[in-house]
């Protein structure tokens, strides 16, 4: 969705209140799909002098994956803050950032970004499937987890890696600011 800051340009410094949803598309990471329930965004915003906004916002959510031991359906809570700046006139091809012109943001991915940053490394359907399988009992484990293939391990790491720094580069820079 857009959020409409233009009272937020014209109080340069103060700060406004924020809740919404915001629906997010399956993402596929690392070959598997994750569904997200709506993502929620609540907080605050604010224009700095200059037009950039900042957001100081908690996301929550719930996703949805297989598990990464069985392949069941599997879901995990999602909570991650947020702080970022939306650049004004910042080039909209640049996936480093987040920019917006005219009087609107697009929180559509934030959310996402964050929502996948939020994620956890491994996806379990249940407490019990959380011994990864050793080799020597590994068809006892995979017998007890449907019998099926295993995936690969960790499959969210290296994103998460990525958007992990790319988060921290970004509080860097407001920090300067
Ligand atoms: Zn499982």
């Amino acid at each position: 969705m857009k959020l409409d800051v233009s009272r937020a340009l014209k109080q340069p410094g103060e700060s406004f209140p924020l809740d919404v949803e915001q629906a997010i598309a399956p993402q596929v990471i690392s070959g598997e799909e994750v569904r997200f329930d709506p993502v929620r965004l609540r907080g605050t915003y604010m224009a700095l002098e200059g037009g950039n906004i900042a957001v100081d916002l908690q996301l929550t959510t719930r996703a949805h994956a297989r598990c990464a031991n069985c392949l069941a359906p599997a879901q995990a809570d999602v909570s991650e803050p947020i702080e970022e700046l939306f650049h004004l006139g910042g080039d909209p091809e640049d996936s480093e950032i987040f920019v917006y012109s005219g009087q609107e943001i697009d929180l559509e991915r934030l959310a996402m970004s964050y929502a996948v940053l939020g994620l956890p490394m491994r996806f379990l359907c249940k407490e019990g499937c959380a011994k990864a399988p050793a080799y020597d009992d590994a068809d006892v484990e995979v017998r007890l987890c449907q019998e099926e293939e295993l995936p690969g391990q960790r499959p969210f790491a290296a994103l998460k890696q990525l958007l992990a720094t790319k988060a921290g580069e970004n509080a860097d820079q407001r920090d300067k600011g």
